[in-house]
């Protein structure tokens, strides 16, 4: 087998096709514009903070199958921790109220007929919404199918924040259906939470980069791509700002870089390309404490929390660092970061008042906002329909990321699964 196999891109989306197609005895070369690999999920030593941060919290369910199907493959499987049950943590702050959703193993939802292990005050009619949700319409959205009641605004809702990045009554509601199928639906095996145990770049990037040297694929960073060329049909140059590759009959290519990239790319080479051109961002912020606290419950159980009525949605305690994901974040965009970073310390102390060791200062030692401004693409139901399939009009090009037609919304499983469907594509396994 020959033929150079041209990857742009080292998101998690470049690095799995990457990873699918080493040793296949093609010669695979990933050309990342950044100085390290991992894109929109990585982790760096931050300054103010003093310590090495992910620059959002990601959490993963066992249900996510593509990534643990990736991490097995490249030997990272250890690297992910968390709860041995599938328990979910949660405090209302602005109705007051602690419980825990524990959801039962299997797919007979025994949970939902013990006030202990469900949403309190929730009515068993609320259950319909999700029957709405699996079985809703490409033109529906997600407050569409919420009956009104504490099952949504404590458990639908906010978990359609976090899945779909995008305001209820925005997002799609097929599109939560689908991740209702694959995980809710599936059982509390399906929702077990996953996360790294060091960080992202330790567990989905690091490891991946050792092993495509192993098979010696070329990871080459600071190469970005400014404009690709094509003749009959097929991409036949890539241009970087200092160089130009010519990509042969045998080569292929896979762009598996953002939406908006991918579309100034293409506008030549394909003229109707359509990509998603809407976004939202997610804020996180991260507190770092003079010395690390003990969890204790559900929290130190899970070792994340969701919080309703707040702005806060999910805190996450990793060593001495507290971080707090916002998710759907551009309705915070007007708002003054520092004011933000003060409601948002306050909520959490609030919110881990009983389940720390000890209470938390009125001042954390340090903190920092981290806003990703494009964090992923809005899913609403007209942007999905702006999301191409991997197959492209030219010959040797196919696209993968978290924005192509993956039928997942944009998470690291949706990223990862694109790139082995734009290998299969291109016929490289
Ligand atoms: C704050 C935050 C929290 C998140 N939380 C979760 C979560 O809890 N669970 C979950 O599953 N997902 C989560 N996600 C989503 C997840 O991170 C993304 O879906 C995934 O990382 C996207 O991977 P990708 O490879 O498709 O894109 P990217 O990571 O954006 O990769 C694209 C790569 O292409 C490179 N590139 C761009 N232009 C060029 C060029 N011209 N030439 C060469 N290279 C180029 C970029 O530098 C980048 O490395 C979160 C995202 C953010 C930002």
């Amino acid at each position: 087998m020959t033929g150079r196999v041209h990857i742009i891109g080292g998101g998690l989306a470049g690095l799995s096709a990457a990873v699918e197609v080493a040793g296949s005895g093609r010669h695979v070369i990933v050309h990342e514009a950044g100085p390290v690999c991992g894109g929109r999920a990585r982790s760096y030593e931050d300054r103010k903070l003093g310590c090495r941060i992910d620059n959002g919290n990601h959490l993963l369910l066992t249900a996510n199958q593509s990534v643990f199907r990736y991490l097995g493959l490249i030997g990272a499987l250890d690297t992910m921790t968390g709860p041995n049950r599938p328990v979910f943590p949660f405090v209302d702050l602005a109705e007051g109220g602690r419980w825990t959703l524990d959801l039962s193993a299997g797919r007979i939802p025994f949970w939902v007929l013990s006030p202990r292990r469900r949403v309190p005050g929730m009515r068993l009619g609320e259950l319909v919404s999700l029957k709405r949700l699996m079985e809703a319409g490409p033109d529906q959205v997600v407050s569409d199918c919420l009956l009104p009641g504490p099952f949504a605004r404590r458990l639908l809702d906010p978990f359609s924040i976090a899945a779909l990045n995008t305001p209820s009554d925005e997002a799609s509601a097929a599109l939560l259906g689908h991740v209702i199928r694959e995980s809710l639906a599936k059982g509390g095996r399906a929702c077990l939470p996953q996360f790294p145990k060091t960080g992202l770049s330790e567990s989905l990037v690091d490891p991946a980069l050792a092993h495509l040297s192993v098979l010696k694929c070329e990871v080459r960073t600071g190469r970005r791509v400014a404009s690709i060329e094509t003749s009959g049909g097929r991409v036949s140059r890539l241009c970087f700002p200092d160089e130009t590759i010519d990509v042969d009959e045998r080569d292929t290519v896979i762009l598996a870089v953002t939406a908006p990239v991918a579309a100034s790319l293409l506008q030549q080479a394909i003229p109707d390309f359509r990509a998603p051109d809407a976004f939202e961002s997610i804020l996180n912020a991260h507190f770092r404490l003079e010395k690390r606290p003990r969890a204790l419950g559900s929290f130190g159980e899970a070792r994340f929390m969701g919080v309703i009525g707040a702005t806060t949605e999910w805190i996450f305690l990793r060593g001495d660092v507290v971080s707090v994901t916002v998710s759907a974040a551009n309705r915070y965009a007007e708002q003054d970061p520092d004011q933000l970073l003060a409601c948002i310390w306050e909520e959490v102390r609030r919110a881990l008042d009983t389940m720390l060791d000890a209470p938390l200062p009125g001042e954390p030692a340090a903190q920092r906002l981290v806003w990703e401004k494009r964090a992923t693409f809005a899913a609403t139901p007209e942007q999905l329909r702006r999301r191409p399939g991997a197959r492209t009009p030219l010959a040797n090009l196919a696209l993968a990321g978290d924005w192509t037609a993956t039928g997942l919304p944009a998470t690291i499983d949706g990223a990862v699964q694109s790139g082995v469907e734009a290998v299969r594509t291109l016929g490289l396994r």
